[in-house]
């Protein structure tokens, strides 16, 4: 998944030393250039929120990015440097998706029973096909991720 991360920050890169030059310049090239600049950032953050719970930005990190955002994104980077990863819901269930996944694509027959005994974040001692299927459910929309990226797992 980092790696997909680098390749997307390539293909960011890219796209921007390709930005049309000011010869012949129309409304549609530049327009044609942005949408292709924007959809790349998208994805790169799309991915980017599934990693960075397991990651703390550093400002080293940071900076090279910067140069390729506009002032909204950058001001949204620069408030993620040095933060501790929250402990909230939506990223906490984001780490057990990749962790789940992770056992069901590993060795032995894994139900998703057995993935909530070790996953599930609630509090009860015994956990409900509810919590199994929330999982699972999250799971389902990190292979989407994935899928899309081309990533294999
Ligand atoms: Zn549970």
């Amino acid at each position: 998944m980092r790696d997909a991360l680098l390749k997307c920050c390539a293909r960011i890169d890219s796209i921007w030393s390709n930005r049309p030059s000011t010869d012949g310049l129309t409304d549609a090239r530049v327009n044609e250039w942005l949408s292709e600049l924007a959809i790349a950032i998208a994805e790169f953050r799309e991915l980017y929120r599934w990693l960075e719970d397991e990651h703390v930005l550093t400002l080293e990190d940071a900076l090279p990015q910067l140069q390729h955002l506009d002032t909204e994104s950058a001001k949204e980077l620069l408030k993620g440097v040095g933060r501790k990863p929250s402990r909230g819901h939506p990223i906490e269930r984001r780490d057990i998706a990749i962790r789940a996944l992770e056992m069901k694509t590993g060795d032995g027959d894994v139900s998703w029973a057995d993935v909530a005994a070790s996953l599930c974040p609630c509090q009860n001692l015994d956990h409900t096909k509810g919590c199994a299927e929330a999982i699972r459910r999250n799971v389902e929309r990190l292979k989407l991720v994935l899928k899309k990226y081309s990533i294999s797992y």
